[in-house]
C-alpha cells in the first residue's frame, strides 16, 4: 500500500469516526489551525467559530493576518524599549 493509498483509508476511517484533529497554529484567540492526525487534512475556524477546510487562499489571508500581528507586536515591544 503506497502513502496516497494510505491517506485515503485514513479519509475513509476519519469521515466514519470522525477527524483527530489537534492544533497546529494559533494566529488569534479565535483563529487556528489544526490538522487530523489521522488523515493530514486541515481546517481553520471561520468567524462563526465552525470548522472549515484550509484551503491555500485561507492559508494566504491568514499569512497576511499573522504578519500584521506580529509587525504589530514588535512596535508595541519597540515602544516599550523607547520608555524603559
Ligand atoms: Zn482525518
Amino acid at each position: 500500500m503506497n502513502l496516497a493509498e494510505l491517506t485515503n483509508v485514513n479519509r475513509l476511517l476519519c469521515s466514519i469516526s470522525g477527524h483527530k484533529y489537534k492544533l497546529v497554529k494559533k494566529i488569534t484567540k479565535h483563529l487556528k489551525h489544526y490538522q487530523c492526525n489521522c488523515c493530514g487534512s486541515q481546517v481553520t475556524t471561520n468567524s462563526k467559530g465552525n470548522l472549515i477546510s484550509l484551503t491555500e487562499e485561507l492559508k494566504l489571508i491568514h499569512l497576511g493576518i499573522e504578519t500584521v500581528i506580529v509587525k504589530r507586536k514588535s512596535r508595541k515591544l519597540n515602544k516599550k524599549k523607547a520608555v524603559a
